[in-house]
């Protein structure tokens, strides 16, 4: 502080003062600030950097911890679909399970029932057929 006192009139400036505010005098310990301006704004711009690194590096651990989670939970979703729909089951029973309810699915369908019930009678046909030549023999 004693470096912005005037050396002409006494009067101690403010630190920003070019020049004395008594006697107008241009103050000497000009270059300290102007040193100074160029370390503060390095460091200011050193902390954006460190501010930007550490925001990015937070932002990619977010990202990767939501992407954990999203994996954590698949896994946890699948796991209790495992339990709910094989609880007990083995893989081919848990197959069979999925087969049955597709061919019953498939068997409520009224055009296959339908369908189905055409076959059956030609099979019906069909064997009357084989048992009649059956018969011949
Ligand atoms: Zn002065």
């Amino acid at each position: 502080m004693s470096s912005n006192k005037c050396k002409k009139c006494g009067l101690t400036n403010f630190a920003y003062d070019d020049a004395c505010r008594r006697c107008d005098t241009l103050l000497l310990p000009k270059p300290k600030p102007k040193a100074k301006t160029p370390r503060r704004f390095s460091f200011g711009s050193l902390l954006i950097i460190a501010f930007a690194a550490g925001f990015a590096f937070y932002l990619y651990q977010s990202m990767q911890k939501s992407a954990d989670d999203v994996y954590a939970d698949e896994l946890k979703r699948i796991e209790e679909q495992k339990k709910d729909k094989t609880a007990g089951l083995s893989r081919s029973e848990y197959e069979k399970q999925r087969t049955g309810t597709y061919f019953e699915a498939v068997k409520s369908s009224n055009s296959l029932s339908a369908h189905n019930e055409h076959i059956a009678e030609t099979q019906k046909a069909m064997e009357a057929a084989t048992n009649a030549q059956q018969g011949k023999q």
